[in-house]
């Protein structure tokens, strides 16, 4: 079995995958059930969560009895066993035939015609649902892969402090420097947001130019006036993301949240 291709979004296993009797000695309706809600939710996509669901679903002993006794398992990796016979077995019982298939849409950052599908599945499971994924693969993965040191060079420091006050603006947070490194496109909604968070995150400033121009992630948010200045004072009423993600309505609590964190 092989991964599509750019113009095919249906993964070739072939039928005879599907008759492992191995595998068939133990998957039942509860292994079926977990095909069909994983086309459902994940469509195209599907074949990349069927080991982690299907092991969820059946008792640990029958894995490993399986794993041990299969001879398929002593020459593949179990799982990418597990994925194959499961593709084939949705399409054997023709339960692949619900699937949705990857539309054609014009990319909400370039504009460019693209398929979903083309869009990869790392990528894809970035963005989130099947649904968000409505920017091509150059745009979306600019956007998570992040800045380079060739774009830095091309950065004035006034350019990083306008960019971090782009980013506190839109998102209405103080950013954490790992902001774009986490779910980031959660903290707004809307398809314009969305996409003026994407271009920000593709042009992001690395950490090594943030340390030489600025010397700390802090000290950038203090200059560009993110933060207000004096920070011996306290600041109600200013949102921020803490480092697990809670976001705090004021520094304070901030500082709480994370000293909770950082003591589990
Ligand atoms: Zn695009």
């Amino acid at each position: 079995m092989t991964a599509p291709d750019n113009t095919s979004y249906l993964w070739t296993a072939p039928a005879s995958y599907a008759e492992n009797q191995h595998i068939r000695a133990w998957w039942s309706e509860p292994q079926d059930q977990v095909l069909a809600r994983l086309i459902e939710q994940y469509a195209w996509l599907y074949p990349w969560h069927i080991s982690e669901a299907i092991v969820a679903v059946t008792p640990e002993d029958v894995i490993a009895a399986w794993r041990e006794e299969d001879p398929v398992c002593q020459r593949y990796a179990w799982y990418d066993v597990l994925m194959y016979f499961g593709v084939a077995r949705a399409r054997t019982t023709g339960l692949e035939q619900a699937m949705r298939p990857p539309e054609t849409l014009n990319c909400l950052r370039c504009k460019k015609a693209f398929r979903q599908d083309q869009v990869g599945a790392s990528t894809a499971r970035k963005l989130g649902d099947i649904s968000n994924i409505r920017y091509c693969q150059d745009c979306s993965g600019a956007a998570f892969a992040g800045g380079s040191d060739l774009d830095d060079l091309k950065l004035s420091d006034a350019d990083i402090a306008d960019w971090v006050r782009d980013v506190a603006t839109l998102t209405g947070l103080i950013p954490p420097q790992d902001f774009f490194g986490g779910d980031f496109l959660k903290t707004v909604s809307g398809d314009v947001a969305r996409s003026q968070l994407l271009s920000l995150a593709a042009r992001r400033p690395t950490a090594k130019r943030i340390k030489d121009s600025f010397g700390s992630w802090l000290n950038l948010l203090t200059v560009s006036g993110v933060l207000p200045d004096g920070a011996h004072h306290t600041v109600r009423g200013v949102r921020s993301v803490a480092a697990d993600g809670h976001v705090c309505l004021s520094l304070p609590e901030r500082t709480i949240d994370d000293w909770l964190s950082v003591r589990g």
